[in-house]
């Protein structure tokens, strides 16, 4: 490509979660990626507790695909601490209050469940900390669930493609996109492909129009226990994750998107009055974060390939549950640009 100075195998546009697993399962594969993107911090990645929850909602039900990501989850996490020399994936069982008997019912039958069998544990078990929350009734508790420190990850894979010479800390303009048959150009940059992990702004990206964004905005609150004994996370109205030095992420707040982004004093009232009711010693507010998650109307992922461009890839949409489907969707995509195929097909 004329003008060209620097060649990549694929260019990819956003560094949140999307585009970090992206980067991670190519470069894994000894792919020259260069990662653009233009700023985390008020990404979704950047706000997320990171939760990884096999049974949720009303009914206790197992998260979708659930059995297939998980292992993928796993591994990817783990081969990630190795390369980058961190720590960013923490085993946390949840515990959840049983708000009434038909609640307590649902869980009853999950345990008879041989399905279920891993993700359950017989008693749920709060003793060690028990002085320290307000958790009232019966109460489930959840195995096999998993804390991801995604903004470690994040930071620390940008710096790493950093050092060498694959992020670019730039407000990518798709306009300024050349697509030729088989090559991608940008400024002074070309590649085989391109991938947009651009996160709720993908909303925007004229190459992938009414993707089917059904945008949610989410909040949450960092508080300080000073010497707390909480090691699992907690379910009630709200979740308490643990994040380690005595330091606690809360939220779970839903609301259809609006901007502009600023949380209202009002929703940090609200936030306070919930928290003080589950949590029974003195704590402190350290920060309060909002982000845009990526949700979409039909909940499910939005993995595309260009119709008429097939070397341009849209890979967004993790909506709530981006810690546990991100990894098997970059593996499965990677896997593909790895391949002579020309066309990508997703397999659940
Ligand atoms: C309050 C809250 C709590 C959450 N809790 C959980 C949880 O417990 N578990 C879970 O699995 N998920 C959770 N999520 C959802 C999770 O955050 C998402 O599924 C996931 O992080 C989305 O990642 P992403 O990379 O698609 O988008 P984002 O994280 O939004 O990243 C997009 C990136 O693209 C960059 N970008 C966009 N446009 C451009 C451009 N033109 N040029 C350059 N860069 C660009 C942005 O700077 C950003 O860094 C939560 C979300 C919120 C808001």
């Amino acid at each position: 490509m004329t003008g060209t100075k620097y060649v990549f195998d694929d260019i990819i546009v956003g560094g949140g979660l999307a585009g970090c697993l992206m980067a991670f399962e190519l470069i894994s594969n000894g792919r020259k990626v260069l990662l653009i993107d233009e700023g985390q911090a008020h990404s979704s990645s950047a706000v997320a507790a990171g939760i990884i929850n096999p049974i949720t909602g009303k009914k206790y039900i197992k998260s979708w695909n659930i059995d297939l990501f998980l292992p993928q989850a796993v591994k990817t996490y783990r081969e990630i601490e190795k390369l980058l020399g961190i720590t960013i994936l923490y085993e946390k069982n949840i515990v959840r209050s049983l708000p009434d008997i038909s609640a307590e019912n649902q869980w009853e039958s999950r345990k008879l469940d041989e399905n279920y069998t891993n993700f359950i544990k017989e008693n749920a078990d709060i003793s060690d900390f028990q002085n320290e929350v307000n958790i009232s009734g019966n109460l489930a508790e959840i195995r096999q669930a998993y804390r991801i420190d995604i903004l470690t990850f994040i930071t620390s894979l940008c710096r790493y493609l950093e050092e060498k010479g694959g992020f670019l800390h730039h407000t990518f303009d798709v306009n300024l996109l050349k697509i030729e048959d088989k090559q991608i150009g940008y400024l002074h940059f070309s590649a085989s492909n391109i991938i947009f992990c651009e996160g709720h702004k993908g909303i925007a990206n004229p190459l992938f129009p009414d993707p089917g964004f059904a945008l949610t905005r989410g909040e949450a609150t960092i508080i300080n226990i000073p010497e707390s004994r909480i090691s699992k996370m907690i379910k009630d109205e709200i979740f308490l994750v643990p994040f380690g030095n005595d330091l606690f992420w809360v939220g779970g707040g839903y609301e259809n998107v609006s901007y502009p982004e600023e949380i209202t004093s009002n929703h940090k009232k609200i936030v306070k009055k919930v928290i003080s009711s589950l949590v029974k010693v003195p704590f402190e507010t350290v920060e309060v974060k909002s982000a845009v998650r990526p949700t979409t109307k039909s909940r499910r992922p939005l993995v595309k390939q260009h119709e008429m461009y097939p070397h341009v890839y849209y890979f967004n949409g993790l909506g709530t549950k981006g810690s546990s489907i991100g990894p098997y969707i970059a593996h499965q995509l990677a896997q593909h640009l790895l391949s002579e195929n020309n066309t990508f097909e997703i397999v659940w």
